[in-house]
Parts: C-alpha cells; sequence; structure tokens
C-alpha cells in the first residue's frame, strides 16, 4: 500500500492507472476503521482493479461545538487494516493541504429539503462541508467507482445528488450498514460510549426494527406506530434528535405507508450522538 498526501501527486498515480485501463474505486472515510469502513473496502476490490482509502477528519463539517479535536485518530491501526484489506493507495491529506490559505471556494445543494432537515437541522453547515470534501476528494482521485455507507443515509442522498448534478461521472455505490451482534450500527463514534451506555445504546436499533416489523405486519395505521416507536427510543436513551419515516428519494417525511422507505433516527446515549436508519422494500402497500 502506497501512502500519498498530496492532492496533486495522487491525481498523477491515479492518471496512469486509468491510463492503462484499470478501474479504480475509491472509499472515503475519517479514519478510525471499524468492519462497516472495510465492507465498503472489500467492495471496491472485489469491483476495481485498484482501491484508494482516503482518510480525512474534515474540520468544515463540524461544527464549534462538535467533536472535532477529539474524534479518535488510530493511525497506525488504520494502515495496518488497510494493508491487510489489499487497499492500493491510502490518501491522508493534512488540513492545510485540502483548504490552503485562501481557501474560499464551497460546493452546496441547493435542495435544502434534502440539506437542512434531519441531521441537516441540528447541525447547520454540516452537509456544505461533506459535500465541499467529497467533491474536493473526487477531483483529486478522479476515481470509477465511490462506495459510501447505507448508515449515513442522509449523506449518502446528497454525495449521490452531486454526483448526478454536477456531472461528475463516477458510479455510486451504497452499500449495507455493517451492525454488532446486538445490532448497534458500527461507527467510529462507539469507542466513545462507556460499557453502561454501550449496553443502553443497543436498544436504538431494536426499536427501529420494531417499527419496521409493525409496519409490514400490524394493520395500525403509520403515525400511532411511529409515535409509540418515538416514545420508546426517548424511554431508551438520553435524548431524541428525530426519528421519522421518510420517502428514501427526497427524504421528505411519510403520513402513509409506500412501497420503499426509510426509518431515519438519531440519538444521544450519554454524550455521544448516534445515528442510524432501516431501509424498507414493500411488497404490498397498506394505509
Ligand atoms: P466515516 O469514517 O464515519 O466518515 O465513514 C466513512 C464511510 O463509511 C461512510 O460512507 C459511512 O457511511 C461508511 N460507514 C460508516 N459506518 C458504517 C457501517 N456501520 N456500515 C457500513 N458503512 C459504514
Amino acid at each position: 500500500m502506497k501512502e500519498i498526501r498530496s492532492p496533486q501527486q495522487i491525481s498523477k498515480e491515479i492518471l496512469r492507472w486509468q491510463q492503462k485501463g484499470k478501474k479504480v474505486g475509491f472509499v472515503p472515510t475519517m479514519g478510525a476503521l471499524h468492519q462497516g469502513h472495510l465492507a465498503l473496502v472489500q467492495a471496491a476490490r472485489k469491483e476495481n482493479d485498484i482501491v484508494v482509502v482516503s482518510i480525512f477528519v474534515n474540520p468544515t463539517q463540524f461544527g464549534p461545538r462538535e467533536d472535532f479535536s477529539k474524534y479518535p485518530r488510530p493511525e497506525a491501526l488504520d494502515r495496518a487494516l488497510l494493508r491487510h484489506a489489499k487497499v492500493d493507495y491510502l490518501f491522508s491529506p493534512s488540513v492545510s493541504g485540502m483548504y490552503p490559505q485562501g481557501f474560499a471556494a464551497e460546493v452546496e445543494i441547493t435542495d435544502h429539503e434534502l440539506t437542512d432537515r434531519l441531521c441537516g437541522k441540528l447541525r447547520p453547515g454540516h452537509f456544505k462541508g461533506v459535500a465541499t470534501v467529497v467533491a474536493k476528494l473526487f477531483n483529486s482521485i478522479h476515481p470509477d467507482a465511490v462506495y459510501f455507507g447505507a448508515k449515513d443515509y442522509q449523506q449518502s442522498v446528497i454525495v449521490e445528488k452531486m454526483i448526478q448534478d454536477l456531472n461528475f461521472g463516477i458510479s455510486f455505490r451504497r452499500m449495507p450498514t455493517v451492525r454488532e451482534r446486538d445490532g448497534l450500527a458500527m461507527s467510529s463514534r462507539n469507542r466513545y460510549l462507556s460499557p453502561a451506555e454501550r449496553k443502553q445504546a443497543g436498544q436504538f436499533p431494536r426499536i427501529l426494527f420494531w417499527l419496521k416489523e409493525q409496519l409490514q405486519l400490524s394493520r395500525k395505521s403509520m403515525q400511532p406506530l411511529c409515535r409509540q416507536a418515538l416514545s420508546a427510543l426517548r424511554r431508551a436513551v438520553d435524548r431524541v434528535d428525530y426519528l421519522e419515516v421518510v420517502d428514501p428519494v427526497s427524504l421528505q417525511p411519510l403520513r402513509n405507508r409506500q412501497a420503499k422507505m426509510v426509518i431515519i433516527a438519531a440519538c444521544y446515549v450519554g454524550k455521544t450522538r448516534l445515528i442510524d436508519n432501516v431501509i424498507m422494500h414493500f411488497k404490498k402497500t397498506r394505509s
């Protein structure tokens, strides 16, 4: 595995492979890698000749009171995991390499229904930071295919939209959420949880999957079921940011069942913010 820090150098290296007809798959991450990230790497490995992973804790997507400075950075372990996963390139730019002095361009998704709801409502500017850094990474690497996790569902919808609307010409792959044995979605932030909080956090996915089952099997209409799930989540965790059933493309809240839906939620256990979602494909629709 070759480690590269300069955006110019990674561009040159990747272009050389593409001129030889090789397909390049790219997995952007913020490091503190776990099996969720490695599943994206595996998919990229299977579908491409060259695999690039980036590790960059992007300051512009963190709010002023968020965990940018304490975000975990286990660099040696991450490197070993990527080497073991047969990654060809680790791109790990510095903050000043990505945002040199005077940097003044941003990418904004102007459909605020996508960016200002759910996580965007509570994290103003977050998705502008994400879209900008992802666009910069794409422009440095020019991958043929990119791999994102369904775990960050709203982010994945926004990136997919940006690829389409700005003609990046990259194939977008959304991969399923990888979970711990008790169902908790793997996340770099899970390591903040104390043992007691970790146990408590296991209830979060259980409630989402309960709602999925009820939406499939119960004859009750959607709204009382959602209210029931919301009160259960409020009892189980320390704070609920949101729990909604939304359309998978527009992210608009749904009042009635439809063929494809996403149950999406964010909450706090102690000081740790957790997000999760369950994607549902219904065969039969009921109100
Ligand atoms: P992050 O390092 O948290 O920015 O995540 C980098 C990529 O890994 C994003 O596309 C995430 O959606 C994805 N990812 C994070 N956790 C998981 C998970 N548990 N399962 C699948 N993908 C994940």
